[in-house]
């Protein structure tokens, strides 16, 4: 039979959202010109206020997720894998190498350029 035992116990504080102001409520972008940068300021007073003045606490650490997205598209950063590079259904052309970003022509030419690699052919081109 398998026994469940409950360990490593924690407690997550999820911060308010910086539009919402308690009283009313508007978009982040209406409250912060920087919303990584106040909800990261904020997030780390939280945890001092907590060390301050919460009994028997055993240490606070202000934890986040890393999103990675284009700065020309703003879609979800993906990249060839070295298969993928290699492979006619998946690769740009016969010049992507592994690490080639996939979301648009942009991020495609910019890769390029700073690599050196042959600009992708663009439809029509033989
Ligand atoms: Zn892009």
């Amino acid at each position: 039979m398998k026994n469940t035992a409950r360990e490593d116990y924690r407690i997550v504080i999820t911060p308010r959202r910086l539009g919402d102001l308690g009283w009313m409520s508007i978009s982040d972008r209406m409250a912060s010109s920087d919303i990584e940068r106040d909800t990261r300021e904020r997030c780390e007073e939280m945890a001092e206020q907590v060390k301050r003045h919460v009994d028997n606490v055993g240490s606070v650490e202000v934890q986040f997720t890393e999103v990675h997205t284009c700065s020309h598209c703003f879609l979800t950063w993906e990249e060839l894998t070295a298969e993928e590079a290699a492979n006619p259904s998946t690769w740009i052309d016969e010049h992507s190498v592994e690490g080639e970003p996939v979301c648009c022509d942009k991020a495609i030419a910019e890769f390029r350029t700073e690599r050196g690699i042959p600009a992708e052919q663009q439809d029509g081109a033989p």
